[in-house]
């Protein structure tokens, strides 16, 4: 029956098979996998123990005829005395008339409803049936579609799983579901669907986000496996001893954890394998230079490296860092829009002669017509910025080089080993020394005169500002109107000394660049903007982050933009305009105020927003879950990861025939089929 499809069950008709088909239930077996979304809990309590405006479900005798009146247009008031042990009670039921003929003299009821202690009366919310049993009182809860009711899926559920439960086969060995205490796949979809106790209820979803987190990690790690030996990097023979001068001649010392990244990563560059690695660190923490060691490995190994970073102006920045950072060491090329004509063929024939060893540029470098002789690393920088098909890009060119993200946005471990599970991480956690940590202060809106006076006093020390202006929703079009309004008040309110700029979403990405060019020579004071200023740009001179309506921002989009000040010298100020309405958005501006740690942040975004909405809508990666959440369920996130490492680094699925279940899903699993490498 499992695999038949679900209109042999004879109350399906054509209706309900369209209405299951928008849930993906097609087969009967499906409906064992149509989990409930939730349960209610009808557990009978006596009175006494009933707290004042608890729900709660009581059981007693019906002691009256029901009373029933109407008022208002279509409203009804249905009202009867029930004999609970020795206390009548008064039972009301709202805009429930038809119940009324249920309710018969001298019968038992189970009434589930809002508790008034001292009227000693019962709102009630639900009449449940005269089959209600005390062993009975779990109801599960189902999605639905159209109008399907929970008790018709109810109904279909309990026939699948008379027809087709023991079809259900076990996937995971033995070992398992001893050592984790696990009950076996069909006793779980059977405890799901129909609980027989709290406990027993518990256990089944315990094995559910264990097997859903394991067979997702083991993809992953096979993915990983699979890739790594699938594709053969270009090993990269270099000079350690090179690298170390060049460390040593820096004019500051490496943190400890960008030693460690570093040293991940030329090992990665050494070995056979390709690299497929993210560098996870927050703003400020020296992620170019470990880039820039990188590239220098690569170029000792006589072969080529790229940089690529989202905007014209960062790729500038880039460049003029590694030039600083190399002197005439190795030969350093800039790719982007802007360099056009002869001069751009010029660069291009460079590049392919292998005359230059590093192409800093914008995405369109891997993109059209750049040639490379040898091309070993590619370093992305702001990851977030590009989708996640760059790795397909440069394969699709016949290249296959290094490939090293980096991204600004520290994602919590849970997060990160499951968006990001094929891959490698590496972390930089900690802060270069002497960081003047930048002091952040949460204002009302009505302190704005304030917030002039201070960007005036700041401008006349001689530093910059940036305004954002609020975000209403995901509208263009207002967002820009609140820029440009925010522009027109600090124009009008400032004195016309101070030059204030502004920036748009709407601006070519040639206008963004001039007015960023602008605010980096100093020539804007202040530039108000929407958020398209949050990446990586560097402006040192800039030690003011005013933010408009910060409440509307996630706490990891308010610390990207936080991170555009305290780049320089000076003491720096982020300032956060908000009149938050829910404890939510207040515990935002608090964290904020009280920490400068985008991991401590990050994790905090989690708790608030919950994983799907962590990275926003757009290229979220995150897989759906059935029945874990990777908030709730990190723990056992961690072990099923462990257990994935282990199976695929022992290669048990090939030997082991006890994995043999998994071994098929893995092999024909469609999605896994797009992320490997051929
Ligand atoms: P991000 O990780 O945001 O890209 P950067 O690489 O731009 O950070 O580094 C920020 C600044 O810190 C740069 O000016 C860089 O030279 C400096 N820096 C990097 N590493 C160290 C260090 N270990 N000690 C002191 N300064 C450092
Ligand atoms: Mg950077």
């Amino acid at each position: 029956m499992f695999n038949d499809p679900v209109d042999v069950i004879p109350s399906v008709g054509d209706k309900t098979k369209e209405q299951l088909e928008m849930l993906n239930i097609t087969k009967v077996g499906d409906l064992l996998f149509h989990f409930p979304f939730r349960y209610d809990f009808f557990e009978l309590k006596p009175l006494k123990e009933i707290n004042h405006e608890e729900v709660a479900t009581i059981q007693g005798e019906v002691a009256s005829e029901p009373n029933l009146s109407f008022f208002g247009r279509k409203k009804s008031r249905l009202t009867c005395t029930i004999q609970v042990g020795v206390v009548a009670i008064k039972a009301v039921f709202f805009n429930q008339a038809f119940l009324k003929d249920k309710l018969i003299r001298g019968e038992t009821v189970t009434l589930t409803g809002k508790w008034d202690m001292h009227r000693l009366q019962l709102t009630v919310q639900q009449l449940h049936p005269k089959s209600f049993q005390e062993d009975n009182t779990i109801q599960p809860v189902y999605h639905s579609k159209g109008n399907l009711s929970t008790k018709q899926i109810k109904k279909l559920v309990k026939y699948a799983l008379k027809s087709s439960l023991e079809d259900v086969y076990e996937m995971l060995p033995e070992s398992y579901l001893k050592e984790y205490k696990l009950p076996s796949r069909q006793l779980a979809v059977q405890e799901l669907h129909q609980p027989s106790s709290k406990t027993a209820l518990k256990h089944a979803k315990r094995r559910f986000i264990y097997e859903e987190l394991f067979i997702f990690q083991l993809k992953m790690q096979w993915i990983k496996e699979h890739n790594k030996k699938a594709s053969y990097g270009l090993p990269k023979e270099y000079d350690k001893s090179k690298i170390e001068t060049f460390i040593t001649q820096l004019s500051f010392q490496l943190t400890n954890s960008q030693s460690r990244a570093l040293n991940e990563i030329l090992s990665d560059l050494k070995s056979n394998y390709r690299m497929n690695r993210l560098l996870q660190g927050d703003v400020g923490s020296g992620k170019t230079v470990v880039a820039a060691i990188a590239l220098y490995a690569t170029y000792l190994a006589g072969q080529q490296g790229a940089l690529m970073v989202p905007t014209e102006i960062l790729a500038e920045q880039h460049e003029q860092s590694l030039r600083e950072l190399f002197g005439d060491l190795l030969q350093i090329e800039l790719l982007t829009g802007s360099v056009k004509g002869k001069k751009r063929e010029e660069r291009l024939e460079r590049i392919s002669s292998g005359e230059v060893d590093i192409v800093v540029g914008t995405h369109a470098l891997i993109q059209d017509d750049t040639l490379f002789k040898e091309l070993g690393l590619v370093i992305v920088d702001e990851q977030h910025r590009f989708g996640v098909n760059q790795r397909k890009t440069l394969r699709d060119k016949g290249l296959n080089p290094d490939v090293l993200f980096m991204t600004a946005t520290p994602i919590p471990r849970t997060l990160s080993i499951t968006t990001f599970g094929d891959m490698d991480v590496s972390i930089i956690d900690e802060m270069p020394k002497g960081r003047q940590p930048i002091e952040t202060y949460w204002v009302k809106e009505n302190m704005i005169e304030r917030v002039h006076q201070f960007l005036i006093k700041e401008t006349d020390a001689g530093h910059q500002a940036y305004v954002i202006a609020p975000l209403i929703e995901e509208s263009d079009k207002l967002d820009i109107q609140n820029a440009v309004d925010v522009f027109e008040e600090l124009q009008s309110t400032l004195p016309p000394s101070i030059s204030v700029g502004l920036m748009h979403g709407r601006l070519s990405a040639q206008e963004k660049d001039e007015v960023m060019r602008e605010f980096a020579a100093n020539n804007i004071q202040i530039l108000v903007s929407t958020t398209v200023v949050e990446v990586g740009v560097n402006v040192p001179n800039a030690t003011v982050m005013v933010i408009y309506d910060a409440e509307r921002f996630g706490l990891a989009q308010l610390h990207q933009l936080r991170g555009r000040v305290g780049r320089g010298k000076h003491q720096s100020y982020c300032i956060l305009l908000a009149d938050p309405k829910g404890e939510t958005g207040k515990e935002r501006m608090r964290v904020m105020t009280e920490t400068n740690d985008g991991f401590t942040l990050s994790e905090h975004d989690l708790q608030i927003r919950g994983p799907g909405d962590f990275f926003g809508k757009k290229q979220s990666g995150l897989p759906e879950f059935k029945v874990a959440n990777i908030v709730d369920d990190y723990r056992a996130l961690e072990v099923a990861r462990r257990d994935a490492v282990d199976v695929i680094s022992n290669n048990r699925l090939s030997t082991d025939t006890d994995y043999r279940y998994l071994k098929e899903l893995i092999e024909n699993d469609p999605k896994i089929k797009e992320r490997i490498f051929d």
